[in-house]
């Protein structure tokens, strides 16, 4: 029997590891030490449920352990044999309980690819990743296959960067693969920074593994030797995790010289950034790595031509860097046979707010909003009404509930004015005022802004500034002319990324919500 506690993050912050020594002490005064495991998982995913715990083989699911129901635990799971219903997951509406992890809705409607470890292996040790067909890929890419059949099948697959802006990953590597130079390099980045937003450093904590062979590929394909994981300092587990995941690999022969004996070599280092949003941002990410500020620059030139220290660079982020042994182990047709016609796999959300399954989602592209708020969400709690979802972070855009039925898909999501982002899902019930939340996002990116060009750092703050005044019941009806305008010449003027993108929380909610504003203006509150 392996007993599968949750080791992520979040569990943590709920005593995961008094569980883990009080399960380990329980386990030790009945004699059990030796025929019952204790495994520390990454995260299981169903974050509003923590502390979690995972029986194996039987699937067994336990959620909100306290460290009072240890012992009870032990006697009726491990010596009764009898589940501790207590500790089992009710389904709020019919009040049935589903003993079963597997048969929980909020699994049940997922297909977990990237996040296929999860509450599976312990992230700590490379020979679980392995019995899981982990580096299997790298294998082939690089004793079976040249860098061109490797493009081939990146291509076949259709995979996009999941970071944001959906560009396609063979695209980025062929541009880098064809440049002559002698040094290039490979970078993950790990500078997730979205409020709401934790799907990368769940999958460094549960799986580090597979990014690092995802860079181990794309570094064989370009013909890099160099890589870098450029991950904030505020993720101090993913950056543990990471750093063993790193020293195992290097053990086996899977980083350093000649791997595997194909003649190709490939290091990695992990960067620590100190948590500017801006740096998430890839030229401002490499000028980072350098040693400079985090500042863009303009582009051209293209980092796959001239990036980190002015050499060709592929830059993908950590969900990117997960798909990719997947495609390599079973094909790019076989990748691209879920999803929608443009948008292939699948996509990692982190789903949170006014939601009663807060946590983290797995889906095929093309899966609706309702089915993840609702099938996967269990909906909104307290029988109150679904208002918006706020899909992409900050870059992103207000999703009213006429969209409910929208695709998960990057062109559906971004004719209904919002973007997919890197995966940040908040939804909001009826309570939320949306000019409350577009200042919110707009406090943000003006914190964040580097302050480089002036329709960012100065727009922003007029933006600020004009929904402060709506809000303390100061604005007029000709504000709302000016904030489109001002958001029209942020987005159109701006440098990178973080400004053409910030005024979209504004725009999206004067647009589906322009009647808030219109109140908070008329009633003067
Ligand atoms: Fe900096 Fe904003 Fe300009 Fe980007 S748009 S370079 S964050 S000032």
């Amino acid at each position: 029997t392996c007993l599968m506690l949750c080791g992520g993050t979040g569990c943590r912050s709920t005593g995961s590891l008094e569980i883990k020594e009080a399960l380990l002490e329980e386990l030790n005064t009945r004699g059990l030490q030796d025929t019952v495991d204790v495994v520390e998982t990454g995260c299981n995913g169903f974050c509003a449920r923590g502390p979690i715990l995972v029986v194996q083989p039987h699937d067994i699911f336990y959620q909100m352990l306290t460290l009072q129901d240890i012992p009870e635990l032990v006697q009726e799971q491990l010596v009764n044999n009898t589940p501790l219903q207590r500790l089992q997951y009710k389904d709020p509406d019919s009040k049935q309980i589903l003993p079963r992890q597997q048969d929980i809705p909020f699994f049940a409607h997922q297909l977990p690819w990237v996040l296929r470890n999860k509450g599976i292996i312990d992230p700590e040790s490379i020979d679980q990743y392995i019995a899981r067909d982990g580096y299997f890929a790298a294998a082939r890419a690089l004793t079976e296959m040249a860098p061109e059949d490797i493009l081939q099948e990146m291509q076949k697959s259709g995979l996009r960067g999941r970071g944001g802006a959906g560009f396609p990953v063979h695209l980025k590597w062929k541009f880098a693969y064809r440049e002559t130079s002698g040094v290039k390099y490979v970078l993950c980045n790990a500078d997730e920074g979205d409020p709401g937003a934790f799907m990368d450093r769940s999958i460094l904590e549960a799986n580090p593994h597979s990014v690092l062979e995802g860079m181990l590929i794309a570094a064989r394909t370009i013909n890099a030797d160099q890589g870098f994981i450029y991950c904030r300092t505020e993720y101090p587990l993913a950056l543990e995790r990471v750093q063993i995941a790193i020293d195992r690999a290097r053990e086996y022969g899977l980083l350093g010289s000649d791997i595997l004996g194909s003649g190709f070599g490939f290091d990695l280092e992990i960067y620590q950034g100190a948590g500017a949003f801006v740096c998430g941002e890839e030229t401002a990410l490499m000028r980072s790595i350098e040693g400079g500020r985090g500042m863009p620059r303009p582009r051209p030139p293209f980092p796959a031509q001239k990036g980190l220290w002015d050499r060709p660079t592929v830059l993908n982020n950590v969900e990117t860097l997960a798909n990719v042994p997947l495609i390599i182990q079973a094909g790019g047709d076989w990748y691209a046979g879920v999803g929608t016609r443009h948008s292939k796999g699948t996509k990692v959300f982190a789903l949170s707010g006014d939601v009663r399954n807060i946590g983290l989602v797995e889906v095929p592209m093309g899966t609706s909003l309702r089915s993840i708020i609702y099938d996967i969400g269990g909906g909104i709690p307290g029988k109150r009404e679904f208002k918006a979802v706020q899909l992409g972070g900050p870059s992103g855009g207000c999703v009213p509930a006429e969209y409910l039925d929208l695709p998960v898909d990057y062109e559906a999501i971004s004719r209904a004015g919002a973007i997919m982002g890197s995966g940040g899902m908040i939804v909001m019930d009826q309570r939320t005022c949306m000019v409350d939340m577009a200042r919110f996002f707009m406090d943000f990116v003006q914190e964040e802004s580097c302050g480089k060009c002036t329709p960012c750092r100065e727009g922003t703050m007029r933006i600020l500034e004009i929904l402060d005044r709506i809000r303390a019941g100061e604005g007029v009806i000709q504000d709302l002319w000016e904030l489109e305008d001002l958001s029209a010449t942020i987005r159109d003027s701006s440098l990178c990324g973080l400004g053409q993108t910030a005024p979209n929380p504004v725009l999206s909610t004067l647009k589906y919500f322009p009647k808030e504003y219109e109140d908070h203006i008329r009633n003067k509150k």
